[in-house]
C-alpha cells in the first residue's frame, strides 16, 4: 500500500536524536582521520603469489565501540558524507600503496565505491590528482563498484566510468550475482573485473547448484575476458574448487582477514621469507 509505504520510509530514514549524533561523530571521525581503513589481501590461487589487497573502512567509535561499515556507510550515504569518507579511504589507500611499491612489490590496491559516488561528476579529477600525489600507477587502483549502483543511473555512471576508464584505473563489479544487469549491460561496460558474490561462494563444497552458478559466472567473466575474483573464501576446499573452476583470484577469511595496514605488511614478510 503506497502511503503506508511512504510513511514507513520516512520514519526508516527520520533524523533521530541519536542518528543525528553519530552523524555528527561520523564527520568528526573523518576529519580528525579517526577512520581506520584496514586491508585484506588478494591473492592468485595458482601461483599463490599477493597481487594487492582490498581497502576496506573501519570506525572505532569511542562509547560505542567498533561500528560495522553496513551500518556507517548508509549513514555516510544519506548525510552527504560519504564523498570525504570515500576521498579519505582512496588517500590512505594510495598512500599505503605507494609505499609498498617503493618496497618493490608490485602491488595493487582496490578501493570501494558507494552508489552515490559514480554520480560525483569531479570524482574522475579526484582520482587523477590522488594518484599524481602519491604517485601509484593508474593500473594500480581498482574501484569496486556494484551492479545496482550502476543501474541507479546507467547513463551517469557509465559517463563516469569511461572518464576513471581513461585514467586506466580498474573497474570491478562488486558482489557479482546478486543484481540484475542484462548481460548486454555488461558487455557496454568499460569493466576489467567481476567479483563474485561471497553468497555463492561460501557453499560451493556442499552445494552443486551455488558451483554451478560460480562456474557460470567465471564462464561468463572469461568469456567477456574479465578477470574473476571470487570474495568470502573461507576454507582450502572452497579454494580448491575455485582454482578448479578457473577463478584468477581469490579473497576471504581462508587466506587473511583484512588487517591494519602494518600488520598486512608484517603477513607479507612473513610470506614472503616462506
Ligand atoms: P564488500 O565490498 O563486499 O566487502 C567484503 C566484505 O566481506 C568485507 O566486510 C569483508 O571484511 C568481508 N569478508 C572478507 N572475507 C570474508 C570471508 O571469508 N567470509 C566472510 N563472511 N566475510 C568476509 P566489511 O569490511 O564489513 O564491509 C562490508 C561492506 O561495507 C563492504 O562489502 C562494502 O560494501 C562496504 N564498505 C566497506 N568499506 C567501504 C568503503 O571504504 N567505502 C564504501 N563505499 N563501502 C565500504
Ligand atoms: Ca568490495
Ligand atoms: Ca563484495
Ligand atoms: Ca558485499
Amino acid at each position: 500500500h503506497r502511503t503506508g509505504r511512504r510513511v514507513y520510509e520516512a520514519e526508516h530514514d527520520r533524523n533521530t536524536p541519536r542518528r543525528l549524533a553519530l552523524i555528527g561523530e561520523l564527520d568528526q571521525a573523518i576529519n580528525r582521520r579517526d577512520l581506520l581503513v584496514v586491508f585484506q589481501p588478494k591473492l592468485d590461487p595458482v601461483t599463490g603469489l599477493v597481487t594487492g589487497a582490498e581497502a576496506l573502512a573501519r570506525w572505532h567509535h569511542n562509547e560505542q565501540g567498533f561500528i560495522p561499515p553496513d551500518q556507517f556507510i548508509p549513514l555516510a550515504e544519506h548525510s552527504g558524507l560519504i564523498r570525504p569518507l570515500t576521498l579519505h579511504v582512496l588517500e590512505v589507500a594510495l598512500r599505503r600503496c605507494a609505499s609498498w611499491r617503493r618496497s618493490g612489490r608490485d602491488l595493487s590496491v582496490a578501493v570501494n565505491l558507494s552508489p552515490n559516488s559514480l554520480m560525483d561528476t569531479n570524482l574522475p579529477d579526484i582520482v587523477a590528482r590522488l594518484l599524481g600525489q602519491t604517485g601509484v600507477p593508474a593500473s594500480a587502483l581498482t574501484l569496486e563498484i556494484t551492479e545496482s549502483s550502476i543501474m541507479a543511473d546507467p547513463t551517469g555512471s557509465l559517463r563516469t566510468l569511461e572518464r576513471l576508464n581513461t585514467l586506466g584505473v580498474k573497474l570491478a563489479i562488486d558482489d557479482f550475482g546478486t543484481g540484475y544487469s542484462s548481460l548486454g549491460r555488461l558487455r557496454e561496460l568499460p569493466i576489467h573485473e567481476v567479483k563474485i558474490d561471497k553468497s555463492f561462494v561460501q557453499r560451493i563444497s556442499v552445494d552443486h547448484r551455488d558451483r554451478a552458478v560460480v562456474r557460470s559466472a567465471v564462464q561468463l567473466g572469461h568469456a567477456l575476458d574479465l578477470e574473476v575474483v571470487a570474495e568470502g573464501v573461507e576454507d582450502g576446499e572452497t579454494m580448491a574448487h575455485l582454482t578448479k573452476e578457473g577463478c584468477n583470484i581469490v579473497q576471504g577469511y581462508y587466506v587473511s582477514r583484512p588487517l591494519p595496514a602494518d600488520e598486512f605488511l608484517a603477513w607479507l614478510t612473513e610470506r614472503e621469507a616462506q
